[in-house]
């Protein structure tokens, strides 16, 4: 039997529609000689710390730190142990293993692990694939932040074009316009990642059902795809200083030249204009080195710096991406720039996610505010753990070892001997943390900490499984209303 192992559901559903499977099993679907199942995500996580012996935990010791295992294991992640189940299953019983994961590094180490782990040792082979439905879509795959385009798909250029222009008769004018020999930067097979750049399909469609929101969304995508055929905007900049009795003076005036892809960008680059003051776009009078001038008007304003915005979820993952902005080293700089930044698309808002929980962040109305306890933290942790440019230095060394420049053991070793040093040198530098209040252990006394049950949170004892201490969430905070109540009496 064949297995084509996907990433999720979704993908596992449309890819079976291609082969033609249709049977549906528990956890996968079948036809003849194949069977298409899927992971949710990473089916297996790494092993926690007691997994390599009873000294490290729980509780976690300081004694013991840190924990460097000779060979990593891992362990079934809980929450969908079930469909692990059923993959091992069928791996048993495949002849061969199709890896249909997303094709990128997390969607390779999700089927690789599985892999290892259930010792399937028979042939693998890999499926690359985008945009499998695009027939019905009016655009190509859309979970993406790639921004550009492979070579081969120049050859489907006219197909696209004449599809807009079937979709969208308004568009035969512009369309004529276009020079469909140009080869902007977009074209890079070097870029391209799991998806390439979102683009109108092949296909023509009926415009007059999509809702107004996707009109917009359709037309932005469109517009993008249509300037690669036109020429760069030129734009002759002159810049004049004056000096008024010592103090110098400066200003710039533009003079369009060529307007290029700009046209068809007009709406947006007026709303720009207005933000960024309408003097910019104005040409200046013709004049010569020394000229003198006559001052009409002279004003003062009187005005105060802001500090800088704090941060929304939508501008701090953008922060996240454009985590170059963050760091001073030009190498460091370009590395993130090129590996965007911290996290992934699919990652960064998960990441968010999990410091709400511990409390690291917080939200007062829209905007994001780091919690004191966050502060403390990052105030006593070395700056080399909290610098975004350690991360382009982990992005390099990855990158390195995928392209055999590097060996894995060597980095792995590298990694060990760093973190000794920093967990020894964190043992003798004390830590100062304000913990948040939270309710003594009614069995112990010690601390207890929130933990996500079933249906709701509640609060274990820090010393489980030594003492089962348990209090539920609503007990607490009636609690403390209690005691706040009382207070005020
Ligand atoms: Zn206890």
């Amino acid at each position: 039997m064949q297995l084509y192992l996907c990433e999720k559901p979704a993908q596992a559903k449309d890819i079976a529609k291609v082969l033609g499977v249709k049977q549906r099993g528990q956890g996968f679907l079948f036809g003849s000689g194949i069977t298409v199942t899927w992971a949710i995500g990473h089916l297996l996580e790494v092993a926690a710390p007691e997994h390599y012996g009873e000294q490290f935990g729980p509780p976690w010791r300081m004694e013991v730190m840190p924990v460097l295992p000779v060979q990593w294991q891992w362990s079934v992640k809980k929450e969908t142990a079930g469909q692990f189940a059923v993959v091992q299953q069928l791996l048993k019983q495949a002849d061969e293993v199709i890896i249909a994961t997303d094709a990128d590094r997390e969607g390779e180490v999700i089927a690789r692990e599985l892999l290892e782990y259930c010792h399937f040792t028979g042939p693998v082979r890999r499926l690359w694939l985008s945009a499998l439905d695009e027939t019905h879509k009016a655009t190509t795959y859309p979970r993406t932040d790639c921004g550009y385009l492979p070579m081969s798909m120049q050859a489907d250029i006219p197909v696209v074009l004449t599809a807009l222009v079937r979709t969208d008769p308004a568009m035969t004018a512009v369309i004529s316009q276009l020079d469909r020999q140009l080869v902007s930067r977009v074209w890079n097979d070097t870029k391209i990642t799991a998806h390439h750049a979102i683009i109108p399909t092949r296909h023509a469609f009926d415009i007059s059902r999509l809702t107004t929101d996707e009109l917009k969304v359709y037309q932005l995508i469109r517009q993008h795809y249509l300037a690669q055929f036109l020429p760069t905007q030129e734009t002759d900049v002159t810049e004049v200083t004056l000096d008024i009795g010592g103090p110098l003076f400066r200003v710039k005036g533009r003079v369009n030249v060529m307007t290029g892809w700009k046209a068809l960008f007009t709406d947006e680059a007026g709303e720009h204009g207005k933000e960024e003051g309408k003097e910019a776009d104005l040409p200046l009078p013709a004049l010569n080195q020394g000229d003198r001038c006559q001052v009409i008007e002279a004003k003062i304003q009187a005005s105060h710096t802001k500090p800088p915005a704090p941060f929304t979820e939508g501008t701090l993952i953008a922060a996240m991406k454009n985590a170059a902005g963050l760091v001073s080293d030009p190498q460091l700089k370009q590395i993130l720039r090129e590996s965007a930044g911290l996290g992934t698309e699919a990652t960064r808002a998960g990441i968010l996610d999990t410091l709400f929980k511990r409390r690291l962040i917080e939200r007062k109305k829209k905007a994001i505010h780091a919690t004191p306890l966050a502060q403390e933290l990052i105030a006593g942790l070395p700056t080399v753990l909290t610098d975004p440019g350690m991360t382009a230095l982990w992005e390099q060394s990855l990158e390195d070892i995928a392209q055999g420049k590097a060996s894995l053991a060597v980095f792995m070793q590298k990694q060990a001997q760093w973190l000794l040093h920093l967990v020894g040198r964190g043992k003798t530098q004390p830590l100062h943390l304000t913990l948040p209040k939270t309710p003594a252990c009614p069995n112990c006394g010690g601390r207890m900490r929130q933990r996500q049950g079933k249906t709701s949170p509640f609060w274990g004892c820090v010393n489980y499984p030594a003492c089962k201490g348990m209090l539920n969430d609503k007990a607490v905070t009636q609690s403390r209303k209690a005691r706040r109540a009382n207070q005020k009496v």
